[in-house]
Parts: structure tokens; sequence; C-alpha cells
């Protein structure tokens, strides 16, 4: 049994993401926070998994975005040997601003954190860096840039095309993410191509 995880932030769009992606009708517009546990979705004989959104929430109190976190982080090191890779879908916008704001105040953003966190577990990543439509094409590059920097990568952010993929989950535009997905299932199922 293998497993994709799917981890964002509070509202960065990843069930319209998963929605587009896996054609699962993943609950959009529930309110915010109150899903506290993984939801599953069987994929074939792929285990999806949609984890509750992180960070701040419109009405949700510190206390239980600690939790939501810390559920997140255990469930990665209690299920590791079975995941396959993970998503993290990230704002492509607010993404830098965000992370700038929090080392400001020195404290770990908790984006990077998990991304971090999961490398140091030995889970590939891929960053799905969404809303790009929000962004002018030609600030796209400097955005993305951006955003790979903070995440520990040298820019320029093409030459991370292995575990980055800019998308608009809204208009539909996953198909170098898809991509990405599909060489991951490749390599399981044929390990020894
Ligand atoms: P979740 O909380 O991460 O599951 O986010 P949702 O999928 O519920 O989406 C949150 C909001 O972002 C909704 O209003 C979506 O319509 C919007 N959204 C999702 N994907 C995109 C996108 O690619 N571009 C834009 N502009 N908006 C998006």
């Amino acid at each position: 049994k293998h497993e994709i995880v799917f981890i964002g932030r509070s509202n960065v769009g990843k069930s319209t993401l998963m929605r587009r992606l896996i054609g699962i009708k993943v609950r959009v517009g529930r309110r915010p926070g109150v899903t506290q546990r993984p939801n599953y979705y069987k994929f074939g004989d792929l285990l999806v998994t949609d984890m509750p959104g992180y960070g701040y929430m419109k009405g949700v109190d510190y206390k239980k975005q600690e939790r939501i976190r810390d559920l997140i982080v255990k469930y990665f090191e209690d299920n590791a040997p079975r995941i396959l890779c993970a998503v993290q879908v990230v704002d492509a916008k607010s993404f830098s601003e965000v992370v700038d704001r929090w080392t400001a105040r020195g404290e770990v953003p908790i984006d990077v954190e998990l991304f971090s966190f999961l490398k140091d577990l030995g889970i590939p990543v891929i960053v799905a860096v969404n809303k790009i439509d929000n962004i002018y094409e030609r600030e796209r590059d400097m955005v993305l840039d951006d955003i790979v920097l903070r995440l520990g990568f040298n820019p320029p952010w093409t030459n991370w095309l292995d575990r980055i993929a800019p998308i608009s989950a809204k208009k539909g535009e996953v198909e170098h993410l898809r991509k990405l997905l599909k060489d991951r299932l490749r390599a399981i199922k044929r390990p020894d191509l």
C-alpha cells in the first residue's frame, strides 16, 4: 500500500487541487478548522490523504492551530514507511511574505518547518505553488525564485522542476504536478526500470 499526502495552510486551494487531480469530491467550503482528522480517498491501489489545513484560520484559536500542526507531524512520523511523497500546497502570492514575517519575529514559519521536517524523515516533497494565476506572467519567475530560496534551494527555480510545480487549481492548470506524481508512481510500480 502506498500513500500520497496533501498538506497546506488553510485556504491555499488544497481541496480544489485534489478535486482537479483525482476527481474525488473533497469537501470544499467547510468551516475552517472543523476537519481535524485526515480524510482518506482510494485511488486505484493508492491511498490519497487530505490533511487538515494548518496555520492561521479565522475563528480558530492558537491552541487548536498548534494541535493541527502536531497532528500532522505525528501522522508523518507514524506512517513514514508507506508514504510515497507529500504534496505541499503553498500560495504563490503570500508564501514569501508570510515566511518573512515569521522569520523577522525570530520564529520558524510553519511551512518551512514542515518542509524540512519531511526532508529529515526522508519523505520526498513536491511543492505545488498554487494560485499562480494571481501573479502577472512577467513576475512569475521572480516570485518562484523567492519561494525556492526560502525553502533552502538556490534559484533559478527552474533548476528544481523535479520538486516544484506552479499550478492553478482553479483554472485546471496542473499538468506539471500531474506529471511529477505519475513519475513517482511509475518508479514504484516498475522498481527495476
Ligand atoms: P483549502 O482550504 O486549501 O482546501 O482551499 P479551497 O480549495 O477551499 O480554496 C480556497 C479558496 O481559494 C477558494 O475560494 C478557491 O476558489 C480559491 N482557489 C483555489 N485554487 C485557486 C487558484 O488556482 N487560483 C485562484 N485564484 N484561486 C484559487
